[in-house]
């Protein structure tokens, strides 16, 4: 199930980005030969904004930004697929 794939950290919020580097590696279910994009997370292909994302601001508008940036990112990875 690709929720399981998908890093977290103790808190149980979702790593994302450069947040998924542990002592400068990729974890082992990033198997794509690219760094991840913004708010990618350990799954290529799978994005995640707000609340739920390591990190975020825990506010409506930084949400609201996430989630819209995240599109665009997600527009970059189809161009990789
Ligand atoms: C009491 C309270 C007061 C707040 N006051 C403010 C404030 O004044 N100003 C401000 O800027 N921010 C405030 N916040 C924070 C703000 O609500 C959040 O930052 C914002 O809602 C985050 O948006 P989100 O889309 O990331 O998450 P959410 O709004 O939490 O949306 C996540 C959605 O996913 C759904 N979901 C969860 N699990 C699953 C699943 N497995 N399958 C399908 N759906 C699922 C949930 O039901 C929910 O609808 C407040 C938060 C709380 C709790």
């Amino acid at each position: 199930m690709v929720a399981d794939l998908v890093e977290r950290d103790a808190q149980g919020f979702i790593l994302t980005g450069r947040d998924l580097l542990v002592d400068g590696r990729w974890p082992k279910a990033w198997t794509a030969d690219r760094d991840p994009f913004l708010f990618e997370t350990s799954v290529p292909g799978v994005f995640a904004a707000g609340d739920a994302r390591r990190g975020s601001s825990k506010r409506v508008a930084a949400a609201v930004g996430e989630g819209s940036a995240t599109v665009s990112m997600i527009h970059q990875y189809l161009q990789t697929v």
